[in-house]
């Protein structure tokens, strides 16, 4: 079997078939024969698990997966990989590759044909253009996932697993733990893959909570709470609020006072819970979550 890690391997394959990287599609493929073997271990892949992997590239990630896994599901997006896939990976049986674009093939649909009744975990090396997006898609689509481990770069991944209170914290950081919990798995350089980015990576992992972290009475207005509370960083809830949502602003310190939130405070100072009881006081002031 080929040697996928390997950099002459991998140039001798692109040009046998005469690939180009797309930078568009954030094709930066993984060279450190170190970081997918890791992946695939604290991603979860083992027998009996059902793997799905986000862009194949020349399948190194894959191959590490379907070594551990009963099954492996990728979808990737570019047809031009596929004769590359054929011969990657044609020594596993248990390798499936579906050419579509992650943000709009019927994922539901998929994950019941391809793993009836199964759990399953996510494991990829993201393309980076599309990192929050594909993770939202994921968590929104409330998909059988008991787990997402995947690459991203490191500016990425300090928002996106930042703790409420802190000053990394962001809308997406908030609307990622209200369905799981985050954390930093490893850092990977960008010495690390071909062509070498400009920036370096971080391997994380977000294990899928069973129900929201937490109870709210609209989940819309949940996450309109939150783009709204993170709409103007320097300024108080009470100017976010009544901004975001077109309210006067004697309206909005009603429904801060009622969810028991100080009228000065900002966004990166309140508790998960905090955004919980906003939703609940937007909800019962009749605030609808769309503008
Ligand atoms: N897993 C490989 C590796 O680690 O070397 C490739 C990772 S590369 C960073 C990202 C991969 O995602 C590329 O193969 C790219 O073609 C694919 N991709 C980009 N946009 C996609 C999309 N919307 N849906 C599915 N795959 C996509």
């Amino acid at each position: 079997m080929l040697d996928l890690s390997s950099p002459a391997v991998l140039k001798d394959l692109l040009a046998r078939y005469g690939f180009t990287f797309s930078k568009g599609l954030g094709q930066n493929f993984l060279i450190n024969p170190t970081v997918c073997p890791r992946m695939a271990e604290l991603g979860g892949a083992a027998p009996g698990v059902g793997m799905l992997e986000i862009g194949a590239g020349i399948g190194v990630l894959t191959a590490e997966l379907a070594r551990r896994a009963d099954k492996v599901v990728c979808i990737e997006i570019d047809s031009r990989l596929l004769p590359i896939l054929d011969e990657t990976l044609a020594g596993f049986t248990n390798v499936r590759i579906v050419n579509d674009d992650v943000l709009k093939v019927d994922l539901p649909a998929l994950l019941a044909a391809e793993f009836p009744g199964q759990k399953v975990a996510v494991c990829a090396n993201l393309p980076y253009y599309i990192t929050s997006p594909i993770l939202m898609h994921l968590l929104e689509s409330r998909l059988p996932l008991s787990s997402i481990t995947v690459m991203v770069q490191k500016e990425a991944a300090a928002r996106l697993t930042a703790e409420p209170g802190s000053r990394e914290v962001g809308a997406i950081s908030i609307a990622l733990r209200y369905y799981c919990v985050p954390r930093v798995l490893f850092p990977v350089s960008r010495g690390s893959f071909l062509p070498s980015p400009d920036v370096d990576s971080t391997v994380i992992r977000l294990d899928i909570l069973e129900s929201p972290a937490v109870p709210v009475k609209d989940e819309a207005l949940f996450f309109a709470g939150v783009r709204a509370a993170f709409s103007q960083r320097r300024k108080t809830l009470l100017n976010c609020v009544a901004g975001y949502f077109s309210l006067p602003k004697s309206q909005a310190a009603e429904i801060l006072a009622a969810a028991g939130i100080p009228e000065n405070t900002r966004a990166e100072q309140l508790p998960l819970d905090g955004f919980g009881r906003l939703a609940d006081a937007l909800f019962d002031a009749g605030v609808p979550a769309k503008k």
